[in-house]
C-alpha cells in the first residue's frame, strides 16, 4: 500500500498523511472526467480563457503560501517556491492569451491541388487525459500539461508523486476556484500501482508522464497496448560545453547556477561539464569556486540557495552514485560528503576523471552533483557530449560562429542553448530525444500534442 504522506526533507518528519482514494472513488472520477468533457469540449474558448486568467491571478495573490507549501513537502527553497507560482500564473496567462492562435484552422494546401473548394486543419480535443507528475516542479509541471490541455478543450485527471499531495489537491483545487467546471480537473490520489487501471479505462483517452525511465516505459507500454498517444518527458543529463572563446566567468557562474537549481532536482539542469583543453584550468577553478559559494541551509531561509534534497532515497541514490565513481578513481574537487543532522541535505559537489566505466557517466545524478571532463575540440566535445542515452537539453558556451553551428547541428538534444542554461518558457517546445522521451510540451506544440488534427476536405 502505497503511504501518501507530506514529508518535511528539511526534518524527515511527516506532517500529514492522506488516504488514497478507492477503485469505487477513482471509477467515479473518471465516469465524471468524461461527463463533463461531453460539454466542456463546446465551450467558447472566451470564456475558457477567463477561467485560465482567473487561475492565474489565485497563483500570483497567493504564490507566498503556495510556495510555503511546495517547499514544506519536496525542498525545493522558498524563493525558488514562490518563482514558480508565478511562471505557472506567466504560463497560464500565456495560454489564455494564444490558444484561438494555435487552435485556429490551418490551410496548408491549396484545396484546388487537391480537388477541394477548401481543406483545412481541424483541432479537436481527444478527451480526459491522464497526466502522471513528478515531485520536482510539482506545480510547473502539471501547468504545463493542463493550461494548454484546457484551452484546447480536454479535460485532466492528475496522478501526482504520493510525496506531493497537499500540491496535488491544491491544483485541483486551483482550477475549480478559477471557474472551470468541477469535473474539468480532478486529482486521483493514488499509488503507482493503480495507473494502469486508469490508463486502460477506455473513457480515458491520452497519457502525459515526466518522471523517471522506468515509469515512463511502463507508462508507454500500457498506452501502447491500449493504441493511445502518450508523451513522455523522462530524465536528463544535460552537457554543459565550453570553449576558449566564451566569457568563462559567465559559463561557470551559470554551470554552478544550472547544476544546483531546485537542489540539484532538475530534468534539464546541466549535469556533464566538458571544457576544452585550452580554457579547462579556468573553467575548473571559476566553476568550483561557484559551487562552494552555494549556501546550503533551511529552505525556508531566504539566503539558502540549495535546501535539502526531496527524499531519503533521492540522496542515498546520489551518494551510492558518487561512492561508485570515486571508487572507481575519480577525484571530488569540492563537496561530496552529507553534513550531520536532520533533513536529506547533499553539498554541492564536483566530481573529475569521470570515465565511461563509471555509473555517473551514464546515468543521471539527481542532485547537487557535476561531473567535469577535459576535451580537445569542438569533434571531442559533441562526442562526449552525445555520449549517454539521454537527449533533453543542452548548452553550448562559445562565441565563435562556426563553433556554435556545429553544437546546434550535432548535440543530439532536444533543445540546444547557446551562451546560457536550459530553461522551460511557454513561447518554446520542451521535450527530448533518446532515453529522455517523445512529444512536445509548451508552446503550440504543446497544445496541439493532446488534439486530433482533423484533416477537413470540402468538395
Ligand atoms: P518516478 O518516475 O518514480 O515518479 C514520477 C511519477 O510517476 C510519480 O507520480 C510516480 O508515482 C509515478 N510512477 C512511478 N512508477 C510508476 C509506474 N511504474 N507506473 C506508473 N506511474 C509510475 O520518479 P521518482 O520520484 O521515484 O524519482 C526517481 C528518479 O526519476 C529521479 O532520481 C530522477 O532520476 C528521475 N526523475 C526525473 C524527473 C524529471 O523531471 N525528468 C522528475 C522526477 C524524477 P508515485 O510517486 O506514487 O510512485
Amino acid at each position: 500500500m502505497t503511504t501518501i504522506a507530506t514529508t518535511n526533507p528539511a526534518t524527515g518528519e511527516i506532517e500529514k498523511t492522506f488516504d488514497a482514494l478507492t477503485d469505487e472513488e477513482v471509477d467515479r472520477r473518471v465516469a465524471r472526467a468524461a461527463d463533463t468533457f461531453a460539454s466542456y469540449r463546446e465551450t467558447r474558448l472566451e470564456q475558457r480563457a477567463e477561467w485560465m486568467n482567473a487561475a492565474a491571478d489565485i497563483l500570483d495573490r497567493e504564490a507566498e503560501q503556495i510556495g510555503a507549501m511546495l517547499t514544506t513537502e519536496m525542498g525545493k527553497t522558498l524563493k525558488a517556491a514562490g518563482a514558480e507560482a508565478r511562471k505557472c500564473a506567466q504560463a497560464c496567462r500565456f495560454y489564455a492569451a494564444h490558444a484561438a492562435e494555435f487552435l485556429a484552422d490551418r490551410r496548408p494546401a491549396d484545396p484546388g491541388r487537391v480537388g477541394a473548394s477548401d481543406a483545412y486543419v481541424r483541432y479537436r480535443p481527444l478527451g480526459p487525459v491522464l497526466a502522471v507528475m513528478p515531485w520536482n516542479f510539482p506545480l510547473w509541471q502539471v501547468i504545463r500539461f493542463a493550461a494548454p490541455g484546457l484551452m484546447a478543450g480536454n479535460v485532466g485527471l492528475l496522478k501526482h508523486s504520493s510525496n506531493v499531495p497537499q500540491t496535488a489537491l491544491f491544483l485541483e483545487d486551483l482550477f475549480r476556484r478559477a471557474g472551470f467546471p468541477e469535473g474539468a480537473f480532478q486529482t486521483l490520489l493514488i499509488g503507482s500501482s493503480k495507473v494502469e487501471r486508469v490508463l486502460r479505462d477506455p473513457r480515458v483517452k491520452a497519457a502525459t508522464l515526466t518522471g523517471s525511465e522506468p515509469a515512463g516505459r511502463s507508462v508507454a507500454a500500457i498506452a501502447g497496448d491500449e493504441v493511445k498517444p502518450t508523451v513522455l518527458e523522462l530524465g536528463g543529463s544535460d552537457p554543459f560545453v565550453v570553449m576558449p572563446s566564451a566569457d568563462i566567468e559567465a559559463a561557470a557562474r551559470t554551470a554552478a547556477e544550472s547544476r544546483c537549481l531546485n537542489n540539484g532536482q532538475s530534468c534539464i539542469s546541466a549535469k556533464r561539464f566538458i571544457a576544452d583543453i585550452g580554457c579547462a584550468d579556468e573553467f575548473e577553478r571559476l566553476f568550483v569556486e561557484s559551487m562552494r559559494a552555494q549556501r546550503v541551509g533551511d529552505p525556508m531561509d531566504d539566503s539558502t540557495d540549495v535546501g535539502p534534497l526531496a527524499s531519503e532515497r533521492g540522496r542515498a541514490d546520489v551518494e551510492e552514485l558518487v561512492a561508485d565513481a570515486v571508487g572507481k578513481g575519480a577525484t571530488v574537487l569540492c563537496g561530496g560528503e552529507r553534513p550531520d543532522g536532520p533533513g536529506w541535505f547533499y553539498p554541492p559537489t564536483v566530481v573529475s576523471g569521470v570515465t565511461p566505466d563509471m555509473r555517473m557517466y551514464h546515468e543521471e545524478v539527481f542532485g547537487p552533483v557535476a561531473s567535469l571532463f577535459r576535451v580537445r575540440g569542438v569533434s571531442e566535445a559533441v562526442e562526449v557530449a552525445n555520449a549517454t542515452g539521454f537527449g533533453l537539453g543542452s548548452n553550448a558556451w562559445t562565441r565563435d560562429d562556426a563553433e556554435r553551428e556545429r553544437f546546434v547541428r550535432e548535440l543530439d538534444a532536444g533543445q540546444v542553448f547557446i551562451n546560457g542554461k536550459t530553461t522551460s518558457y511557454p513561447e518554446l517546445p520542451f521535450g527530448g530525444v533518446k532515453r529522455s522521451g517523445y512529444g512536445r510540451e509548451l508552446s503550440a506544440d504543446g497544445l496541439r500534442a493532446f488534439c486530433n488534427a482533423k484533416t477537413v476536405w470540402v468538395g
